[in-house]
């Protein structure tokens, strides 16, 4: 269902997609395919509330999002269990993002109270000098899929925080988990208007976002392809946008390193949503001496996880979401065998008995080489490459060769080396001996074409705020 000026509705066509369990291949819903007309609605309406959202107190609109927290956290087992069911998470995780989701609710219905503005020393007697913050407008939020609710939340609390009004398209295999957060939305009250869900086809629903002079703020979470043209087409209305992209991250192991926490921390990071996230660990770089040592652990850890349906007790890995995710997987292992790849474990489809869905063993692969093309290219699946290094200086040249800056991480037991690394990578988000550095309170983004801006922490409000500056003249 679409959910426009507070109300819940169909499609005008009264069409409607469908939503498919990745993990059996059953279609599980039916829901709304809005397009044009209804996202220029959503549009005019949010731009009529706004220009009473925005006169309303910080307090006032830190409440209604405290008590939108306060439903989330009644619907918590619903709200995983859609999820999992949509997007084929285990269940344990999807848990974990309901929780992250509502500790954003939380975070900025704090932050919405804390938006200062500045007075200036003036260089005349008789001026005096101030910024205001106030908020952008308009804005249009566009999801994916990986994280169907956190991502919504992350863009959507902000947003209403900073007192501006909101138009958010989901991503099409993950409708639900949008329409859970929308039902919070609705029962908590909030004014009609301020927060509207369309969804529907991309291509139809995307340009109506970026061409409307109405929608004076963007944010994306997506694909590096899809983020770049997305900021061509707000060029024409000059939009203030916010892009989290893809990322090529790199997990680094010095030979002085714990090799036991470094092996857990890499099988966590590139095995957390099936090696579907933008932070997953691509590319693990190990010092030549601890390679095989380092191998053998990981792999260990690797082959154990249990691969099934996502709300199954115990499972870890849980199905890709498509067939194209599938391919991609599949072609990286091919081609890194050929390019003289070493097994360690995995390597292959996994056949899941009845389960329709597309699963792959989790799968690792030692000696990797700069020929690969998982060496350049997000995988987005459950393979991790191992390189190899000599010195200090190569690897950061090596991690650094990528035109993605999203996450890094390294483990190291050598203070110096530690920040030396620490002040060379070109990354967003550096995890120093710590696999798992996003949290609700530390800014989220990335450097190079991984993106703009920064979702959470302190900076997470600002991207949705103008500065005004004033200038007084105590005539
Ligand atoms: P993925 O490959 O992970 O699905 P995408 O970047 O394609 O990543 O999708 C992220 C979001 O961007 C989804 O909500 C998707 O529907 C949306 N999207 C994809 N293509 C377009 C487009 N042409 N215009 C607007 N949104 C789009």
């Amino acid at each position: 269902m679409l959910y426009i000026n507070g109300e819940w509705r169909n499609a005008n066509s009264g069409e409607t997609f469908e939503v498919v369990n990745p993990a059996t291949g059953q279609v599980i819903a039916n829901v709304a395919s809005g397009g044009r007309d209804e996202t220029e609605e959503a549009i005019k309406c949010a731009n009529v509330a706004f220009a009473t959202w925005k006169k309303t107190t910080a307090a006032e609109r830190a409440s209604y999002l405290n008590k939108v927290a306060a439903l989330m956290k009644e619907k918590a087992e619903d709200m995983a269990y859609t999820i999992t069911t949509e997007m084929g998470k285990p269940l344990s995780e999807a848990k974990r993002e309901v929780v992250s989701a509502t500790a954003y609710v939380e975070w900025f219905a704090e932050e919405a109270k804390r938006v200062y503005g500045e007075t200036i020393p003036a260089s005349h007697p008789n001026k005096q000098l101030m910024v205001l913050r106030q908020p952008v407008g308009v804005t249009a939020a566009i999801t994916p899929w990986n994280f169907p609710l956190s991502m919504i939340t992350r863009k959507i609390a902000p947003a209403i925080a900073a007192g501006c009004t909101v138009v958010i398209k989901p991503a099409p295999a993950t409708p639900l988990s949008a329409m859970k957060v929308f039902e919070c939305f609705h029962e908590a009250g909030l004014p009609k208007g301020v927060a509207n869900l369309v969804m529907g086809a991309a291509e139809e629903i995307g340009p109506v976002l970026t061409k409307s002079p109405l929608v004076r703020k963007l944010t994306f979470t997506g694909s590096t392809a899809v983020g770049k043209m997305l900021i061509r087409d707000s060029a024409d209305t000059v939009k203030k946008v916010s892009m989290e992209l893809g990322g090529h991250a790199p997990f680094i192991v010095f030979e002085d390193a714990d090799l036991d926490a470094a092996a857990a921390g890499a099988a966590g990071t590139k095995f957390v949503n099936n090696g579907q996230t933008c932070i997953c660990t691509n590319r693990i770089y190990v010092a030549e001496g601890v390679a095989e040592e380092f191998g053998r652990k990981l792999a260990e850890k690797v082959a154990a996880l249990k691969i099934g349906n996502g709300l199954d007790e115990g499972t870890k890995i849980g199905p890709l979401i498509n067939k194209q995710a599938f391919d991609k997987v599949q072609s990286h292992v091919e081609d890194a065998l050929e390019h003289n790849g070493q097994l360690l474990c995995g390597g292959k489809p996994y056949d899941a008995g009845e389960l329709k869905g597309y699963f792959y063993e989790p799968t690792v692969i030692n000696y990797a080489n700069e020929k690969m093309k998982i060496a350049s290219e997000e995988t987005f699946g459950p393979v991790a490459p191992i390189f190899t290094f000599k010195t200090e200086e190569e690897v950061i040249e090596k991690a650094n060769n990528t035109p993605y800056g999203l996450a890094a991480y390294f483990y190291t037991k050598d203070l110096s080396r530690g920040f030396r690394i620490m002040n060379e990578l070109e990354y967003g988000i550096v995890g120093i001996n710590d696999a798992a550095p996003v949290t609700v309170q530390g800014p989220f983004g990335g450097y190079k074409e991984s993106g703009n801006g920064r979702e959470g922490g302190r900076s997470g409000i600002l991207e949705y705020l103008e500065e005004k500056y004033v200038s007084i003249n105590l005539i």
